[in-house]
């Protein structure tokens, strides 16, 4: 029986682009593949849209860049060990839709995309790659964004939306039985910025003098600034700590070099909140078993979850 033959602890993750799973999940990820749990990431686009941050490379055209970027994430995941990385429904079945900032200075979805964006997908197409997945896989925890997409890029609202559709259906006997017997995973996690220390580090980077959200600050005071702080702390449910992780992390992060660049303020800051001492990857639960009640955010993704389903 193939239930036989996989590891006790399984997890899903479900990210937009390449690069997002090594800055949001690379210590989560690393930790599970070192404690023998079973650990499946998918991605929904090759990210052909990203901002290409390398001068050599500006020339890139998408599907260019797609390519390169698909190297990019391979790397990365050889650094963090990841053997199990698809692409959802095929790689290039999902193109990156993009995105706009507004006037207000949030993220928003742009008039044009190509005709396979990912926004503009079937949902219940997409969710059904995803499906196959889950039934294949069994993972016990699925995480993906909230609902807003951490931050409003289009592709991130829409991997919350596919997720938490094919968790629907992957669980229904009903449902494309063709695809799989059913599977309940038990508890759905969104990753989430870690507020307080996004806080702390930001007062750190102003202090050295970084211009962060330069912009956003000028045009709207500290309050757009603060926005991206993350969610009320109490919400937090569950943190798995950087600090042991930290190297693999910061390598897997810089492996994206068209998108990463150490030198920018941004990931300045970014460095300087990994490095905080209790600094860590943090979940809101979006949906399923809550965490047994304890002191604190739970250290455990899996804690109070049976390895059958059950
Ligand atoms: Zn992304």
């Amino acid at each position: 029986m193939l239930d036989d033959m996989l590891p006790d602890r399984r997890l899903l993750l479900v990210h937009a682009h390449p690069d997002d799973e090594s800055s949001q999940s690379a210590a989560t990820m690393a930790r599970y593949l070192a404690e023998g749990a079973q650990v499946t990431l998918v991605t929904c686009t090759l990210g052909e849209l990203g901002e290409i941050l390398v001068p050599d490379w500006a020339h890139y055209s998408p599907r260019e860049l797609g390519e390169h970027r698909q190297a990019e994430i391979a790397e990365a995941m050889a650094i963090v060990g990841v053997t199990d990385h698809v692409f959802l429904g095929g790689a290039g079945r999902y193109h990156d839709s993009g995105m706009v900032t507004t006037p207000d200075g949030r993220a928003g979805v742009p008039d044009d995309m190509p005709a396979n964006a990912f926004w503009r997908a079937d949902l219940l197409e997409a969710a059904d790659h995803l499906v196959e997945v889950i039934r294949t896989r069994r993972p016990q925890v699925a995480v993906t964004y909230d609902p807003h997409g951490n931050y409003g890029h289009p592709d991130h609202i829409q991997a919350h939306r596919v997720l938490m559709y094919a968790v629907q259906l992957a669980a229904t006997p009903s449902h494309r039985p063709d695809l799989g017997a059913p599977w309940q995973v038990q508890r759905v996690l969104w990753n989430t910025h870690n507020t307080s220390r996004w806080a702390e580090a930001y007062a750190i980077a102003r202090e050295r003098g970084l211009q962060l959200w330069e912009e956003a600050d000028h045009d709207h005071g500290d309050d757009s600034a603060g926005r991206m702080f993350g969610p009320d702390p109490d919400q937090i449910v569950a943190v798995v700590e950087l600090q042991p992780y930290l190297d693999i992390c910061r390598r897997a992060l810089f492996t994206h070099r068209s998108q990463v660049n150490a030198e920018d303020p941004f990931w300045q800051f970014f460095s300087i909140m990994q490095e905080l001492p209790g600094s860590g990857e943090a979940y809101l639960l979006g949906a399923g078993q809550p965490f047994p009640a304890g002191d604190g955010p739970a250290t455990d993704l899996f804690e109070g979850l049976t390895p059958d389903g059950r």
